[in-house]
């Protein structure tokens, strides 16, 4: 898949519609992670230095119309202009607007409102997607798609509009792409993948595909629950989704015949209740008292984990171990970062939960090879998948 760069688009004094990812948590209208904001700089800057006026489309998160409140882009206007020290405009406005982007002068930015407040951004109805898109195409002349997080999406503002319009990826996805890249074609080995968080029906694509291609998968967090289950063990009151045992037996299977080693916790912290308070004990992970739950994985499958990790060139990393929104439960998450941050080699954290438990238990972005802005794009491109977002880009 052939992807055009900035260098490779006539951008200079262009009025260009940008679609970024500015899905940031917002609490009480405070950005609490701007990372993604940042991750969107590089791009507009470049744009900037070729005197275009930019028209910025994003979303935030998934609102309902009833909240659309709480889901305003205005705080991200703000923080957008703070760190790009230039003033960037923000529209509540989305439809009709053509005669404001058309005033847009050389170095403008305008952000416009929540795509998503517009249903037709997201329907299952092409038309009307397309109906969205034809009227935002009027507000630019060339589309520059750099929201990695939302490439998975066959949405209005990332398909259709990027699709009608002369195009090419702006520098983030560009990086994200280098970055999956290396995990899929010639990683350096061994390569180890560490999964967890809660589902394992969200992760099984992933570690399906990656079978082929990896040394070692560490499972820990909710999801190992269903593999212990598979393995008959019991397994109290944690987390297991029964219907997905076949599956597990079957992927258990493939790994040992492809060679590729799975290691599963020997030993899980237990709680009687879903709690931040909850007393934590450690058992051995066939021992799991029929009224508790593993809420992490136990101190001795932490160093096994680690050191598993530490033989490795290249590390990928989705899912935190355990609770790690919990004290008493995220110490199996910091042993695997930690892990992480000294292998001699690549390590790429991909995961809204994952990036967020570096930040809160103290890493620092620098101490990984890569923290990815997209979680379930990431996964998607693991898993194979084709990413509308950048087959539009294509
Ligand atoms: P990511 O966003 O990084 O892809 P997920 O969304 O898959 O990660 O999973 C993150 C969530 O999994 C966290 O909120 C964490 O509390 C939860 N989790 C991890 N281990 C357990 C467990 N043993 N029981 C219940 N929830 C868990
Ligand atoms: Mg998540």
């Amino acid at each position: 898949m052939e992807i055009k760069t900035l260098s490779q688009l006539d951008l200079q004094n262009k009025r260009v519609i940008l679609r970024c990812d500015l899905n940031v948590p917002i609490k009480d209208g405070v950005i609490i992670d701007d990372r993604r904001i940042r991750a969107s700089l590089s791009t507009i800057r470049k744009l900037l230095a070729k005197d275009c006026s930019i028209v910025v489309i994003a979303h935030l998160g998934r609102p309902k119309p009833d909240q659309k409140n709480n889901l305003s882009l205005a705080p991200v206007a703000k923080r957008l202009s703070e760190l790009l020290e230039t003033e960037v405009a923000f529209s509540e406005e989305i439809i009709g607007i053509k005669q404001k982007t058309d005033s847009l002068k050389t170095g403008q930015i305008l952000l416009l409102e929540n795509i998503r407040f517009l249903a037709a951004e997201t329907s299952k109805d092409e038309l009307e997607r397309k109906a969205l898109s034809s009227e935002l195409a009027t507000y630019g002349q060339v589309y520059i798609g750099d929201g990695f997080g939302a490439v998975h999406r066959k949405h209005a503002s990332v398909y259709e509009l990027a699709k009608m319009m002369p195009h090419a990826a702006g520098d983030l996805i560009i990086t994200e792409l280098g970055v999956l890249e290396k995990l899929t074609m010639n990683p350096n080995r061994p390569y180890g993948v560490v999964l967890g968080g809660a589902k394992v029906s969200d992760k099984i694509g992933v570690i399906s595909n990656l079978l082929e291609k990896v040394d070692l998968i560490a499972i820990g967090g909710g999801m190992v629950f269903t593999f212990l289950s598979a393995h008959g063990k019991e397994i109290g009151k944690s987390l297991v989704e029964n219907d997905l045992i076949p599956t597990v037996k079957e992927l258990m299977k493939r790994a040992e015949n492809l060679g590729v080693k799975i290691i599963l916790p020997t030993d899980i912290v237990v709680a009687k209740e879903f709690n931040a308070e909850s007393n934590a004990t450690i058992v051995a992970s066939d021992e799991i008292p029929k009224d508790q739950m593993g809420l992490d994985i136990g101190p001795e499958s932490a160093r096994f984990f680690a050191d598993e990790i530490g033989k490795c060139k290249t590390v990928f990393w989705n899912g935190p171990m355990g609770v790690f929104e919990f004290n008493n439960f995220s110490n199996g998450t910091r042993s695997v970062a930690q892990a992480l941050t000294k292998i001699d080699g690549i390590s790429v954290v991909g995961g809204g939960d994952s990036a967020a438990a570096v930040r809160k238990l103290g890493f620092s972005d620098q101490d990984f090879g890569y923290i990815s802005t997209g979680g379930g794009a990431s996964l998607e491109y693991l898993e194979g998948k084709e990413l509308p977002g950048l087959v539009a880009l294509s």
